[in-house]
């Protein structure tokens, strides 16, 4: 090992120069992290392929400029030099160095860090009067050199640099060594890769752009960190997170603290930031530092909406003053990839004749317009685009950022469906070769190495109960009687997805990132790769599988439990029923089960008999922990989301009339059971670090507006608690229309608080409590194939299991923290997934409305319900029209003063008068008399589509008569209706698509030999996997939303 010294002359990201002198030690041996490595490198850890063309070594300008383009997952063989990676730890921050290392850590990028600075032959010391840029490019160039020769010339090594000299000085030194600019290796060996092309384009144009920037000064300057810490600590600034009002984006905004227990209670509702100056470039998210301006300077805010909301207008009603305050600095940027629309060119657009810079507008209305520089502003006019936020400086009144990526033109389904996938974060990228590799690796697919399960094929009679058609399988069911009838044993036996998924393999990883499968209403992004879900852990009917199961032994006359087993078992399913078959076995109703169709009649009557048997003891169990959980106050809810997820009628989120079947909730019911079980095993186990799921009790103001309503149609409902309020939620019952029930528990699953993953160490044993299911632990263990939190628990009881003492050593648990960390994650993901569900949804309701002419057709005539009397200056009404699923308010009176006035007829139209609200209905006066509008009245509206191209369009209703509608059609089952609306936009927009690819295929292809280029080798084997997941995809209407529970 050799000593030098080094010197460094930094620049801190506040500007100062420091001059630092280290200590440098040189060693023979560093490893190479290459598996064609020829001289016994220890390389640990993540190694680069060798099956590829090339490695490539980005220069320090490209890892800080273009860190992005190297981000892409086909790029492989990415070597990053310790020169390159301490440059953008000095010059980017620590954001962007954190990304860097996430980069590196991430098994799914194909790149390593090669520590060039400590490895002897390639150091090279800094010369007298040597550029720092010089001097790191020469370092990364002797580090590729360094490869190239380490590797015994059996791998070509390419270095990437924006510097033109380097290119010059450096190209023709080394065969072997190539030196190219990133533009010409792009173009070279991966001209396929739009996406890095067009990422490349963008940001170089947005990095000459800022060269030229203005100095004029539109915001102050935010204050140091020290300055803001001080001030937070001293109480004189305040820190919370900035929320941005959508419907008064330009204005209003406040900012939210997590700490509550500030004394002041003045600010339990916030801060209000008012106007752009005092938000000081701070963005939705954002967690910034506000100062409180002085109290002559509070405002109140805005309370009226009228029709056309979003256009400010002075003067309308204000709250009173609230605290007020400026944004001084911030703390953490809260910036992440926006969709924006480029706005039509027009003369205002661009600043001067040679700037194509354009201000793009955010499709979220809470984001300011983005100052985008691009060359095809021209081409991108209309089309939805991915955008990343550079810098906002105080001198621009806008941020400046770059396009990342082109979604296509706006309005098209598949690009709004993009746009709802980004704006939610969710990021559903093709599962990779490596990891369907890894899934079917054969040491975990063969049948004959059961060692430590139970085998339950012969003993046990188990069977799966899923909507039709169902693929993922993954609960299944049995139940027998022991002791010669004394005893019953219930069991529930999940997939055991953790045998198949390893721990931190690159499926976990990616399983982990998603956290969720996620369900939009034309299609599904898959947890696991379709060869897991729908195959190898599937608990599919006739075949072996392995499973986690719980087995109870119960006194089979009082149900109480004697014993709980917990373990590994080897089943095969023996029948594979779906919802209706099952009821129609209890019901003894003649069936046809397809397992037994083969059987001669003896057989086949006494198999029947048997599965009878079971199905009709597994109801009595059901029933008896039904009645237990409804004694403690178990909630039977609706609502639209809810109910989105519950369906087994194969529409998308259809809110029907359902005739739930009884087996639907005793299969929901054993599975509630095992969560619950399941909860009480690892919590007992791991007091501080157990993953449960907690719903807490909901605020009892926001009941308000159910306990309200349901007055005004003369019921009462009792909220003091979950079991006082499920049982006046059932008397709530108006025989002449179902709606009503089911709107006010509609309103109640709204009041409800969200039910949270949480790690044990984090509450105090009393917030455990799940409200919804009136149970004191209760985790999420049945659906792992859909759910990474199963997935967790599973890896936690099978440690449980371990630790009483049989098998093997125990690993080493994730933390308390990291626990919640995880269980954070998987909140975030739940709530992103359920947002772009209902997005989806809405977005198809769009569509569907788009295509029609809300005059003439008459689809777009619905009944809907008045489901509520709003306690604040609006005069709207919020409607429900089950038909369609559509939800909105209807107004009562416009701009122009204007009310609506219902005839004879009860047809209404718009005329001058005047609008009283009452408690529970609105009337309307005008020349031709009043009209009322009570709560729970059914009334006809209108439905028309209001676009406004920039944002999603939205469903507008209007109110055409205050009687219920009448079909002239015949009625069509109700069922039908939001199934073919999804339906017929699909087929829409196939036929657009088909279309474009017509014309696509015109274009000239890629030749084989630019292909070639690409570096992997390997036969696509994902490709193939993943066509048969489409088809599944295409067909969904076989394919049910969820099988289990919500809760
Ligand atoms: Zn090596």
């Amino acid at each position: 090992m050799i000593k030098t010294e080094r010197i460094l002359h930094l620049k801190s990201c506040r500007g100062r120069k420091v001059r630092v002198v280290r200590e440098h030690y040189l060693r023979e041996r560093v490893p190479c992290y290459s598996s064609v490595c020829q001289a016994d490198c220890v390389n640990d850890g993540k190694v680069l392929p060798g099956d590829l063309t090339h490695y490539v070594v980005p220069d320090v300008g490209v890892v800080v400029d273009y860190l992005e383009i190297l981000e892409d997952r086909e790029l492989q063989g990415v070597v990053f030099t310790q020169t390159a990676c301490q440059a953008v730890q000095h010059s980017k921050g620590r954001r962007q160095y954190n990304r860097l290392r996430n980069l590196l850590k991430d098994p799914r990028h194909d790149c390593v860090l090669f520590a060039n600075e400590f490895q002897e032959y390639s150091y090279c010391p800094r010369e007298k009067g040597e550029s720092q840029e010089k001097w790191q490019t020469r370092c990364v160039y002797s580090a590729a050199v360094w490869y190239y020769n380490h590797l015994a010339g059996m791998m070509d090594v390419v270095m990437i640099t924006e510097d033109q000299e380097a290119v010059a000085q450096y190209s023709s030194l080394n065969s072997g060594v190539y030196v190219i600019s990133v533009q010409d290796y792009l173009q070279n060996f991966w001209p396929q890769l739009q996406a890095a092309h067009d990422l490349y384009g963008s940001i170089s144009q947005a990095l000459q752009e800022k060269e030229s920037e203005g100095n004029e000064r539109e915001f102050s300057e935010h204050l140091p960190a020290e300055v803001l810490e001080a001030g937070i600590k001293s109480g004189r600034y305040i820190q919370g997170t900035l929320n941005v009002n959508k419907h008064r984006a330009q204005t209003e905004a406040f900012i939210t603290m997590e700490d509550l227990s500030n004394k002041n209670t003045d600010m339990s509702c916030g801060v209000l930031v008012y106007g752009d100056k005092n938000r000081n470039r701070a963005m939705q998210g954002d967690m910034v530092v506000v100062e409180l301006l002085p109290k002559s300077e509070w405002r109140g805010k805005v309370t009226a909406l009228t029709e056309g909301q979003g256009d400010e207008k002075s003067g309308e009603d204000e709250s009173k003053p609230l605290p007020t305050g400026r944004v001084v600095g911030i703390l953490q940027r809260h910036w992440r990839d926006y969709v924006v629309t480029f706005p039509p060119r027009e003369g205002s657009q661009s600043q001067s004749r040679n700037s194509q810079r354009i201000l793009a507008v955010p499709w979220d209305r809470r984001i300011p317009k983005i100052r985008i520089s691009t060359q095809q502003a021209d081409a991108l006019q209309d089309h939805r685009v991915v955008v990343r936020i550079d810098s906002w400086e105080s001198t621009s009144l806008y941020p400046n950022g770059h396009s990342v990526r082109v979604l296509g033109r706006a309005g098209e389904l598949e690009t709004e469906v993009q746009t709802i996938l980004i704006e939610n974060c969710i990021h559903v990228p093709p599962f990779s070769d490596a990891q369907v590799r890894e899934d079917v690796c054969p040491s975990k697919t063969e049948p004959h190495i059961h060692v430590g399960r139970r085998d339950l094929r012969e003993s046990h009679l188990v069977f799966s109960i899923d909507p039709k058609g169902c693929e993922d399988v993954d609960d299944t069911l049995s139940v027998r009687s022991l002791a010669g009838g004394k005893l019953l044993e219930l069991g529930v036996h999940i997939a055991d997805v953790t045998h198949f998924v390893t721990e931190g393999s690159l499926t976990d990883l990616e399983a982990r990132t998603r956290a969720t499968t996620y369900y939009l209403a034309d299609r599904r992004y898959d947890m696991l790769p379709a060869v897991l879900s729908a195959d190898l852990c599937s608990l599919l009917g006739g075949v072996d599988r392995y499973a986690m199961s719980v087995l109870w032994e119960l006194d089979a006359h009082t149900l109480a439990v004697n014993k709980v087993w917990f373990g590994r078992t080897i089943i095969r399913s023996a029948y594979q029923l779906h919802y209706e078959l099952a009821q129609a076995i209890l019901n003894g109703e003649p069936t046809e089960v397809p397992e037994l169709a083969q059987l001669g009649s003896e057989e086949k009557d006494t198999k029947l008999a048997q599965l009878t048997q079971a199905l009709e003891m597994l109801t009595h169990v059901a029933r008896h922990l039904r009645a237990q959980r409804d004694r403690g106050g178990a909630l039977e809810l609706e609502g639209v989301e809810v109910r989105a997820q519950l369906d087994e009628e194969r529409n998308i989120t259809a809110l029907v009339p359902r005739q739930p079947l009884e087996v639907h909730e005793t299969v929901a019911e054993c599975m509630i059971y095992a969560n619950h079980w399941v909860a009480r095993k690892i919590q007992e186990t791991f007091p501080h670090q157990a993953l449960l799921r907690r719903h807490p009790p909901p605020r009892q103001e926001f009941f308000n507006l159910l306990v309200e309503s349901a007055k005004a149609r003369g019921f009462t409902i009792d909220t003091r608690s979950n079991k006082a309020l499920a049982d006046s939620l059932d008397q709530a019952v108006d025989p002449e229309d179902p709606l009503v029930n089911r709107l006010l528990r509609m309103m109640t699953t709204q009041a409800m608080s969200e039910a949270l993953y949480f790690s044990t160490g984090t509450q105090s044993i009393d917030q455990y409590y799940h409200y919804g299911l009136a149970l004191d632990r209760y985790t999420h263990f049945t659906s792992p194939i859909r759910r990474y939190a199963d997935i967790v628990v599973h890896r936690l009881l099978t440690v449980a299991i371990a630790m009483e003492g049989e098998v093997g050593p125990v690993k080493a648990l994730a933390s308390n923290k990291e626990l919640e960390e995880m269980a954070q994650h998987i909140n975030k993901k739940n709530r992103a997934a359920k947002r772009a569900q209902k997005l989806s949804t809405e977005l198809f309701q769009c569509l569907y409305f788009k295509e029609r002419d809300p005059q003439t057709d008459q689809r777009c005539v619905a009944d809907a319900v008045i489901y509520s009397i709003r306690d604040d200056a609006v005069l709207t009404l919020p409607v429900f029209s089950p038909r369609y699923g559509v939800k909105g308010p209807v107004y009562l009176k416009n701009r122009e003063g204007q009310v609506v006035a219902a005839g004879h007829d009860g047809s209404c139209e718009w005329q001058s008068g005047s609008v009283r609200r009452y408690p529970d209905h609105i009337t309307t006066a005008s020349s031709c008399g009043s009209s009322t509008f009570r709560l729970f009245d059914h009334i006809t509206v209108r439905i028309s589509v209001h676009s406004t191209h920039c944002h999603a369009d939205r469903i507008n209703l209007e109110v055409i008569s205050n009687r219920p509608y009448h079909s002239t059609e015949p009625q069509q089952p109700r069922s039908q209706g939001r199934c073919q609306l999804v339906q017929e936009v699909v087929r829409l927009a196939e036929e657009a698509h088909q279309q474009a690819q017509e014309k696509a295929a015109r274009r000239p292809k890629l030749s084989r030999e630019e292909r070639e280029f690409c570096q992997s080798k390997t036969p696509n084997l994902y490709s193939l996997l993943e066509e048969i997941r489409e088809e599944a995809l295409r067909d969904l209407n076989m394919v049910p939303q969820v099988c289990a529970t919500t809760a």
